[in-house]
């Protein structure tokens, strides 16, 4: 039920957990985060609060200054620790959070299933995951356009944020029917359910609109609508600080 993200030099960590506190508000029943770290992503993830996951991580290695973190409000799948966002694709090398309901999921899923596909948790997040990738790999084009191809396909409601182990200097996100706000800083990028885990660290903000694919890379910002493939001009609006 709450997503924040973030592209920079920060400790991912640390704006991610402090940024899931501030959505607590908005209820859920697990937390997770996923780190890009050297090349590879780490995924933590508890059923409970924020703060069990917190005391999940105390004492691991773990570090990254890419990350996406997750408190989730069970739709589709018990509320358990595997259950629980980030999810992995097939080869482990992409990773996905998502508020939202997959609609379509189950036909998706048994067609991936037929295709060696093996899942891990009862989740039609998961399907979404694997089904970007099966589009990535098949099609053969970059991380972006295989989540807008996906998309085309998705029948439901969405706000979703991915890395890759392949772009490492990448995140994309989208949205339909659930919020999703950019936060815009210097050299660096947030994602998050609402303003709130993104005012301490800047004021300018983008609020995506529905069927809008947004594309962090390389430290750019580029919006894309989902059906046409149409580069948006981004209206970044100026919030105002206390
Ligand atoms: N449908 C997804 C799930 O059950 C996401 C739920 C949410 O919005 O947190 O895992």
């Amino acid at each position: 039920c709450g997503i924040v993200a973030y592209i920079g030099q920060r400790k991912a960590s640390d704006v991610i957990i402090k940024g899931l506190k501030r959505l607590e508000y908005r209820g859920y029943d697990s937390a997770g985060i996923a780190l890009a770290q050297e090349g590879k992503i780490n995924v933590f993830k508890k059923k409970g609060k924020v703060a069990d996951l917190e005391s999940f991580m105390e004492g691991k290695n773990y570090s990254g200054e890419i990350g996406i973190g997750h408190t989730r409000w069970a739709t589709h799948g018990a509320p358990t620790d595997e259950n629980a966002h980030p999810h992995y694709s097939q080869s482990g090398k992409l990773a996905i959070i998502h508020n939202g309901i997959i609609e379509n999921y189950d036909s998706l899923k048994q067609d991936l299933l037929a295709k060696g596909h093996e899942f891990k948790s009862d989740t039609d997040t998961e399907v979404l995951i694997h089904f970007i990738e099966d589009i990535k790999d098949n099609v053969g084009c970059d991380l972006a356009e295989a989540v807008r191809l996906a998309l085309t396909k998705v029948i439901g409601a969405y706000a979703i944020a991915i890395i890759s182990e392949d772009e490492p200097n990448t995140m994309i996100a989208a949205r339909k029917g659930s919020p999703l706000v950019v936060g815009v800083g210097k050299d660096e990028f947030f994602l998050a359910s609402d303003a709130s885990p993104i005012i301490e660290y800047t004021n300018e903000v983008v609020y995506l609109n529905d069927l809008e694919l947004a594309i962090i890379k390389d430290g750019e910002l580029t919006i894309k609508a989902v059906e046409s493939d149409e580069v948006q001009t981004p209206y970044i609006q100026k919030l105002e600080l206390e």
